[in-house]
């Protein structure tokens, strides 16, 4: 069964860096664990700040190095004993260089929507509708005992004529993608959450699922500041 590491693959193409920047700054990656031909572009940026830098010892000993004296966060790190990643895509633990959603050709954000939407805008056979908010997924019992539910419509509003409900129906499938916070909202919302929640604001339970909306971490981000004295 393919694994969100596979779907991510599947949506990128990634370009590594050029080999100068990845000694500069000591960045590895694993193409083993990278997708060549999804509509998200993946890649790192021409232009890294200097104090980033890896202290390689070739680039130490450049003449053209920008880097001499800079100090080193991933020195840093493996002076405490936390090793480096080969590629954050194969393994997220550890320190690592992290790839950009960026175009390696121009450089500029590569997105949802310029991915998926903007090369497509002018298909007869897509329809995008904005300024509306969806409010509940409709569904019914899958068929089959024990197979759960099966969604079989969206319903929605248009800003501004809240109190009209629209529905929308899918021949092929639906995709959830409302973000982190709003698509187990939704869910929840659509009676598919943990029962106890779902009584509270009186909404039919659909599924049981105590796991919908629980569970959220953020992660740590600490900035760095420095500030060069000489
Ligand atoms: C402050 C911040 C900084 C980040 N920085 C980075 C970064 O540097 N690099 C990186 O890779 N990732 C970053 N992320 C994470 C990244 O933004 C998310 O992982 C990514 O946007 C998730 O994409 P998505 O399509 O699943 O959801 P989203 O981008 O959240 O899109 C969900 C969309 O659904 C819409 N929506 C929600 N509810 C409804 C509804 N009921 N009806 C209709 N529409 C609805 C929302 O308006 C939104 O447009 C950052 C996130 C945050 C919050």
């Amino acid at each position: 069964m393919p694994t969100d590491a596979d779907h991510a693959a599947q949506s990128e193409t990634f370009t590594p860096p050029s080999l100068e920047q990845a000694a500069q700054f000591g960045i590895t990656w694993d193409p083993s664990v990278h997708g060549d031909s999804g509509y998200i572009q993946s890649s790192y940026p021409h232009y890294i700040y200097p104090q980033n830098s890896e202290s390689h010892p070739v680039v130490r000993s450049s003449a053209h190095s920008l880097t001499d004296g800079a100090e080193n966060f991933q020195d840093a790190m493996r002076s405490l004993g936390i090793a480096q990643s080969r590629d954050q895509a194969g393994s997220a633990i550890g320190t690592f260089w992290s790839p950009n959603s960026i175009d390696p050709h121009n450089q500029t954000r590569s997105s949802a929507r310029s991915g998926y939407f903007d090369g497509f805008a002018g298909r007869a056979n897509l329809h995008a509708l904005t300024s509306r908010h969806v409010t509940r997924l409709l569904t019914a019992p899958a068929a089959g005992k024990g197979k759960g539910v099966r969604i079989t419509g969206v319903e929605y509003v248009e800003y501004g004529q809240e109190r009209t409900k629209h529905v929308v129906h899918a021949r092929c499938e639906y995709i959830l993608s409302a973000g982190t916070v709003h698509s187990p909202q939704l869910l929840q919302l659509s009676g598919i959450g943990p029962k106890k929640l779902l009584d509270e604001f009186e909404i039919p339970v659909v599924v049981d699922l105590p796991g919908v909306g629980e569970n959220f971490q953020d992660r740590r981000w600490p900035p760095s500041l420095t500030k060069d004295s000489g």
